[in-house]
């Protein structure tokens, strides 16, 4: 049931603002106590009026049923003063009252209808053996109160039945009050009750409005702020320290927009980096193009050699572009890898025999170490990239007569990788930035030997994508080890 109400609730969009359920509690807060208060006084002040009524008509009587005794009324209805008594007090309360004698017969009525009648209710047979009643009827507006006619037995009249001093009761009053009075009394207290209601009602309406105001301010303050950074006005970190909560909520808008704008100024450098780095090849290409444009007959061999000069500057453009689009390749998410089972073995072997050449080149000895048969579910051509772009430094950045060794090993859980070389080493200071983008130890040595300065970015985001872990251990001058940790079977996100 609960859920219900919250369910359609729920679906009204003003309820899901702080600010209206802060207003409504506020509001029922302050009206269902003054709710309550006029209810709960109305209903008292009713009940002490009556009570107060049927106390005073019960005194009245007291005093009448006396003199009812006194003038033997009961025997004879005749007394001029008794009736005029009657009459006063049925005026007065504006009701009917009937004396009844100790035979159940009605000896008067002030309305004169009932007398002779003989009177059975339970409230007279009751009466008649000493006890008061009262009751009231709401639903027609009077109250019945009765009490006994007594008479203390004097030693005159005593009997060995009732001796002197007896009280006899020897019939009963009845009467019938109404009750408009304090009906009109009531209804005249509601009404005013009411007016103090209804200007109540309105100044909890009006306090409550404030309150929720002031309480959800600070809100629109943090909502405010950020549109103002959102719209661009302001790129300050805001504050909002009102409440803890508002706080923490700048708190971490502030580290988010720092994140942003770190975000932002990598993007920037990346971009102006990249822009760089296609640049340099093309000016190249420029440069040799006029300086040929420039001459005239010029010989086929000078032609040859610019020409020679103007391929390789296209290739490294190219090798450029591939690296960024294999870049932006690995930026894509986990779920896109290509997963299927390979033998790790076989694969750095098959790498191996592509970049032997080169090692041979460069006068490297480059070994392979497999210490078990590893398979593992990897994306291939991923895994290849990390394998060639590891040899391939290990290759290039090496000395003459140099040694590349790899080594292959598995646990239960993880493969491993290890590519050491006997090269030049990485100098300290630089150990932390080799993987970002474009960064290289020596700009003018990589790019002679062909370096982009992605490669090392591509290896570690296709390391990362298997959820592998990428270390570096390197003494300048010495040779430098890489060791790379991948999972055997896929790690799901
Ligand atoms: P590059 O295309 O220039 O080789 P990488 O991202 O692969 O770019 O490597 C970044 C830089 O890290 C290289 O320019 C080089 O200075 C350094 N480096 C990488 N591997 C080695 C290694 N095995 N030995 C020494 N220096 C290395």
């Amino acid at each position: 049931m609960a859920e219900r109400i919250k369910t359609i609730l729920n679906r009204f969009k003003i309820w899901r603002s702080l600010k209206v359920r802060l207003f409504v509690i506020f509001f029922l807060m302050g009206i269902i106590p003054s709710f309550i208060m006029r209810a709960g006084i109305m209903e008292n002040y009713e009940d002490r009026a009556i009570a107060v009524r049927i106390s005073d008509v019960q005194t009245q009587l007291k005093i009448i049923a006396n003199h009812l005794i006194t003038y033997n009324y009961l025997q004879d209805p005749s007394s001029e003063v008794i009736n005029a008594e009657l009459e006063q007090l049925s005026s007065l309360y504006n009701g009917r009252v009937l004396i009844i004698n100790g035979n159940l017969k009605v000896v008067k009525d002030t309305y004169g209808i009932s007398e002779g009648k003989t009177i059975i209710s339970e409230e007279v047979i009751k009466c008649m053996k000493g006890t008061n009643t009262a009751s009231h009827d709401a639903v027609n507006g009077f109250i019945e109160i009765t009490i006994p006619i007594i008479e203390t037995v004097s030693d005159k009249m005593a009997t060995a039945e009732t001796p002197g001093g007896t009280e006899v009761v020897r019939g009963v009053m009845l009467i019938s009050v109404s009750t408009d009075t304090i009906v009109t009394t009531m209804e005249i207290l509601n009404r005013k009750a009411l007016i103090i209601e209804s200007i109540m009602i309105f100044c909890i309406f009006a306090i409550a409005l404030l309150l929720a105001q002031l309480i959800t301010w600070p809100f629109d303050r943090v909502s405010g702020a950020i549109s103002e950074v959102k719209e661009g006005y302001t790129n300050d970190p805001i504050t909002v320290s009102d409440y803890l909560e508002t706080e923490q909520i700048a708190n971490a808008f502030n580290s988010l927009l720092e994140r942003m704008k770190m975000l932002d100024d990598s993007r920037k450098e990346f971009v102006a980096n990249v822009s760089h780095e296609l640049k340099t090849p093309i000016t190249s290409v420029k440069v040799l193009a006029d300086s040929l444009l420039a001459q005239q007959d010029v010989p086929p061999e000078l032609y040859h050699e610019f020409m020679v000069d103007i391929a390789q500057e296209v290739e490294r453009e190219d090798k450029i572009i591939n690296d960024l689009l294999a870049l932006v390749k690995m930026d894509k998410s986990a779920a896109q890898l290509n997963i299927s089972v390979v033998n790790i073995n076989e694969l750095t072997e098959i790498i191996l025999k592509r970049l032997r050449p080169i090692a041979r080149k460069n006068n490297v000895e480059v070994t392979l170490i497999s210490k078990r048969e590893v398979i593992a579910e990897v994306d291939e051509v991923k895994v290849s990239l990390i394998l060639t772009n590891l040899v391939e430094n290990a290759i290039k950045y090496n000395k003459e007569q140099g040694r590349v060794e790899v080594i292959v090993d598995a646990d239960h859980q993880f493969f491993t990788i290890q590519v050491s070389d006997t090269g030049i080493g990485i100098p300290e200071e630089s150990i932390g930035q080799i993987y970002e983008r474009f960064y290289r130890v020596d700009k003018s040595h990589s790019r002679e030997i062909g370096g982009t300065g992605l490669g090392l970015a591509i290896t570690k985001s296709a390391v990362l994508l298997h959820r592998g872990s990428i270390k570096v251990e390197s003494t300048e001058g010495e040779g430098t080890t890489f060791l790379v940790k991948i999972p055997l079977t896929r790690v799901l996100a």
